[in-house]
């Protein structure tokens, strides 16, 4: 088959390879027909995660059609149109048996590679996943548009853990890929105010366009004013913190009201600076939010009902053969490049 390989770090290249086979009799190969490129993938190339050791077929979020099944299959079969988890859970486990299965002991991300496992992802033709990771597509979601279940559905995971109440206020501290995804959610289950931040215009712009009320920009002074304004002088009641860093985390928190939280989504440095006393005098909540326990069904039912559009921030639709260049221009932040789904 077809594939899309890390061959080096900072290099990749399209060669023919394998396919994989069914091996165990849960296993479920699929063709692929739409893969969209992550961050974490586009962070990784150049080696500084340490989560894709060349070689490796990369991609995680995907979708496409059933070609076989193993004989201990029993709900998919042959022509289904399906996307899966990018987490292949145990099902066994502490966590997995109380339903945590994004905690999961001995979770396998696929198209990773790291020093404790190594497993080809979706940037190929074909892929093996077990079928219990599997979720059916409703006929109105394109492949395309599937592709995206899995940063929708880390986006509903936040939002699911944060038990927002009817009638709350919410901020939304970056408007990058999820955050604009979370502020579509946030507005498909109505809150009272969605209040979001971003230091780049353009980036605000969009995110007044997923549904937020305002868009402001962390660095002015006046934006902690603005927010006091339009929650009665006291704050939000829940932000999501989508960035990672210590200023924006100052920012989440700044925002919310005395007995309020934070849930903190982003993670791109390791540690993170943090107000202390804010948190423990106002007693603000701070919760950590990871990837996803069961959201899948409720965002195909967002996806298929049009609450969401996921199009709106798909940038490009492309063969998988384009992959190198299109990693080239996401590794080298292309401004306003959000989405790139390619197609093997
Ligand atoms: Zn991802
Ligand atoms: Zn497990």
């Amino acid at each position: 088959m077809k594939a899309l390989i890390l061959q080096q770090y900072m290099h990749l290249e399209i060669a023919d390879v394998p396919a994989p086979s069914i091996s165990a009799p849960d296993d479920v190969l699929i063709r692929i027909k739409a893969s969209a490129i992550c961050g974490s993938d586009v962070h990784g190339i150049d080696g500084s995660t340490g989560r894709r050791i060349p070689p490796i077929i990369m991609g995680h979020e995907a979708a496409g059609v059933v070609a076989s099944v193993g004989p201990g299959v029993k709900n998919v079969a042959v022509g289904d149109r399906v996307t899966f988890d990018s987490t292949i859970w145990c099902g066994e486990c502490f966590f997995c048996r109380r339903g945590e299965v994004n905690l999961c002991d001995d979770r396998r991300v696929l198209g990773v590679s790291c020093n404790e496992y190594r497993r080809d992802g979706t940037f190929a033709e074909y892929v093996v996943v077990p079928e219990r990771i599997i979720y059916k597509l409703p006929e109105s979601v394109s492949f395309e548009e599937a592709a995206l279940t899995e940063p929708v559905s880390v986006a509903m995971h936040a939002f699911r853990i944060t038990n927002m109440r009817p009638g709350e206020n919410a901020a939304v501290v970056g408007s990058g890929l999820i955050g604009l995804l979370l502020i579509q959610i946030l507005r498909s289950y109505s809150p009272h105010r969605i209040i979001a931040f971003d230091t780049e215009p353009r980036r605000r712009a969009a995110a007044l366009t997923a549904g937020a009320d305002v868009a402001l920009d962390p660095a002015d002074p006046a934006s902690q004013k603005k927010v006091l304004e339009m929650t009665e002088g006291r704050g939000v009641d829940r932000a999501f913190e989508v960035v990672g860093a210590s200023a924006p985390i100052v920012t989440a928190i700044s925002a919310t009201r005395k007995g309020g939280s934070v849930t903190l989504v982003g993670n791109i440095s390791p540690k993170a600076e943090f107000p202390l006393q804010a948190v423990v005098t106002r007693e603000i909540t701070l919760r950590g939010s990871c990837a996803i326990a069961g959201e899948y069904p409720a965002s195909l039912d967002l996806m298929a009902s049009h609450a969401i559009n996921v199009a709106s921030v798909i940038s490009a639709v492309a063969p998988l053969e384009e992959g190198p260049l299109w990693f080239e221009r996401l590794y080298t932040r292309e401004p306003g490049l959000l989405k790139v789904v390619l197609v093997p």
